[in-house]
């Protein structure tokens, strides 16, 4: 992290600058972007992991839609997977991987990976997750 707050004509300039989280910042006290997962991977906002790796988080859902409930979430920003690029195709396998070990923690419990990408289609929080859900039947979506 590099940290620079300086006061100019009484006016608060803070940049904040992070390598992996590069897309919330400060200028002139206005908020240019916020990515709340971001902050949760900064340790910004608390929050209780199920699962932290180097470059994985899991947390619960919020809001559960299933009695398990899991968002595996990269550490670094990626708006969804429309912004993958080559260098990101190891994440995108650490990611599902991240999915079989979570449903082996839970005896191998059967599960969806549901993924949004896009506004039109769902995705609320601009930095791509996989929804795990899990242990209960789960309707037909087509
Ligand atoms: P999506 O609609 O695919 O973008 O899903 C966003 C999901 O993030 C929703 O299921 C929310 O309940 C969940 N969510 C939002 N904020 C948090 C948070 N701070 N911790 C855990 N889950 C969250
Ligand atoms: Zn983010």
């Amino acid at each position: 992290d590099a940290r620079d707050s300086k006061s100019r004509g009484g006016n608060t300039v803070s940049v904040r600058v992070r390598s992996l989280a590069p897309n919330f910042f400060l200028t002139m006290g206005v908020v240019m972007e916020e990515c709340i997962f971001c902050k949760v991977v900064a340790g910004d906002i608390s929050s209780k992991s199920v699962m932290d790796t180097d470059n994985v988080l899991v947390l619960k859902d919020i809001a559960p839609k299933a009695p398990i409930h899991y968002l595996i979430i990269p550490k670094k920003h990626l708006q969804d997977l429309r912004s993958f690029e080559d260098i990101d195709s190891n994440l995108a396998g650490e990611l599902l991987m991240t999915a079989q070990k979570l449903s082996e923690l839970n005896d191998g419990v059967p599960f969806r990976i549901l993924i949004n990408n896009g506004h039109e289609v769902g995705q609320r929080v601009n930095h791509v997750h996989l929804h795990f859900l899990a242990g209960k039947e789960l309707p037909e979506l087509f």
